[in-house]
């Protein structure tokens, strides 16, 4: 059965309630007894002392109290099966009496009015007179009162009387608050539930597809962090949607462009009939380069979002690694006019981390700094060490990158001029390639720049040391 939520926080409510008007009437029954029957035999024992008083007050003596007793009290029939129980022992000296019947006894302890099994002038042995209270009149004694011990008092009437009225005063009580809990739970029902309503359809509007929702956080509560998280989940979804996006069209561009040229060449020497000239050749074979380079560009992307990149990292020799790069690039610098030079501020030349994948991360970011760079630029490798960390950087004084770029530079496919149809073959994956490789190697990659002109900064840190 489909009951909503808010069925059940007014079910909820409902259920409260009944359950405390129930504890309320079983505590109020099963602790009243007690205090109602000493209450009832207070009562009864001061409207006794106050006949005999007043009895005495009168008549100065004893004589024919037992009628005027009788008179006033008249028996009730099968009242006191006791008092018919004549000759029945008296009760051994040490024993419990229950006295279910007031007595009263004059000064010198002899029965006034029928009690018990004890008539008029007998003494009651001492067991029942373990809680007698003198009356006095006018400072002398004059009697005694036995008190009975409440036990057999019925409350029979004084209980319906009393349940009766609480009863009514609880059923009162429980039915406000019902019709209160209906009315608070709605209210209360309705304000937490208008949260999850909104977003309830926000996700439903996701799952169709729609991706790019907002839900007004309207309190501060657990709901507020809800509507929080789903507002970032959304965000984030949509970029990642974009981004994927993007990037399919991006592959599909990048693979297009030089398919395009190679398709050209090919269909011109079929429709001429005649080989294609070796420049002509050369053209396509840089073209098939771009596409390789793409395929496996996107295959270390794709291997390390697997996390199925390997690294091997060993202790290798940092100048050993910026000898490497100095030797692949010093040619190409000279021919820019661009001066490279390499910096090795460590106690202990070597660090642990995967030469091969070192080579591909200053590779990437060494040519970076050569195509950015001018005539007469310079570019620096450094490695030093900052506290716990080995401090890897790649700097030049290039083009520079627009403050507005620097936090997606690491993007796939993020090229900050679209210099497509010119620079071909760069597609906007080095960087992110390169920060793939650090991360994988335990690095963190950033990059910092001045400006237009102002050249770039790419610092990799990797916890190496003991702090
Ligand atoms: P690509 O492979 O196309 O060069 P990258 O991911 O390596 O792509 O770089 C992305 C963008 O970052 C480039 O389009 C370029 O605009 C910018 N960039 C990277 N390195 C530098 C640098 N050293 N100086 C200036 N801009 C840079």
């Amino acid at each position: 059965m489909k009951i909503s939520l808010r069925a059940k926080l007014i079910l909820s409510y409902f259920a409260l309630t009944s359950f405390t008007g129930i504890l309320i009437f079983l505590l109020i029954y099963l602790t009243s007894d007690q205090r109602l029957k000493s209450l009832v035999n207070q009562e009864q024992q001061a409207e006794i002392i106050a006949e005999v008083l007043s009895w005495y007050q009168i008549e100065r003596s004893w004589q024919g109290f037992e009628e005027y007793y009788a008179n006033l009290h008249p028996k009730k029939p099968n009242a006191s099966k006791l008092t018919e129980r004549k000759g029945k022992k008296p009760p051994p000296k040490s024993a419990k009496v229950r006295i279910n019947q007031h007595g009263i006894l004059d000064a010198d302890k002899r029965v006034l009015k029928q009690f018990l099994t004890f008539s008029p002038g007998e003494v009651p042995p001492d067991v029942y007179l373990t809680k007698i209270i003198p009356i006095e009149f006018e400072g002398k004694l004059i009697a005694w009162f036995v008190p009975k011990d409440g036990k057999g008092i019925s409350l029979k009437s004084e209980k319906k009387i009393f349940f009766e009225h609480t009863n009514q005063v609880l059923l009162i009580a429980v039915a406000t608050a019902l019709f209160v809990a209906a009315i608070l739970g709605g209210i209360l029902a309705k304000y937490l539930l208008r949260p999850i309503e909104a977003l309830t359809k926000a996700s439903q509007a996701m799952a169709k597809g729609d991706l790019q929702q907002s839900v007004v956080k309207t309190s501060h509560d657990e709901l507020g962090e809800l509507a929080d998280s789903f507002n970032k989940m959304s965000a984030e979804l949509t970029l990642a949607d974009t981004k994927r996006r993007q990037m399919t069209a991006d592959i599909a561009h990048d693979l297009g462009t030089p398919l395009q040229v190679i398709s050209g060449y090919i269909e011109m020497a079929q429709d001429l009939n005649s080989p294609l000239d070796p420049s002509k050749l050369a053209i396509i074979s840089t073209e098939i380069g771009h596409i390789k380079r793409l395929l496996s560009d996107l295959t270390i992307l794709s291997d390390a979002d697997k996390q199925t990149l390997s690294v091997i990292c060993v202790d290798i020799s940092l100048t050993g690694l910026f000898t490497r790069i100095e030797r692949a690039y010093q040619a190409q610098c000279e021919k820019a006019g661009v001066t490279l030079s390499t910096c090795v501020e460590l106690e202990k030349d070597t660090a642990l981390l995967d030469e091969e994948r070192m080579i591909q991360v200053l590779s990437n970011l060494v040519s970076n700094a050569l195509r950015y760079s001018k005539d007469g630029g310079e570019i620096l490798l450094k490695v030093s060490q900052e506290s716990a960390y080995l401090v890897l950087e790649v700097r030049d004084q290039g083009a520079g990158i627009q403050a507005e770029h620097l936090p997606f530079i690491f993007d796939r496919f993020y090229r900050v001029s679209d210099s497509r149809s010119n620079e071909s073959g760069h597609m906007g994956l080095g960087l992110s390639i390169t920060k793939a490789l650090v991360e994988l190697q335990g690095g963190v990659i950033s990059v910092e720049s001045g400006g237009k002109g102002q050249g770039c900064r790419f610092q990799m840190r990797f916890l190496m040391f003991d702090s």
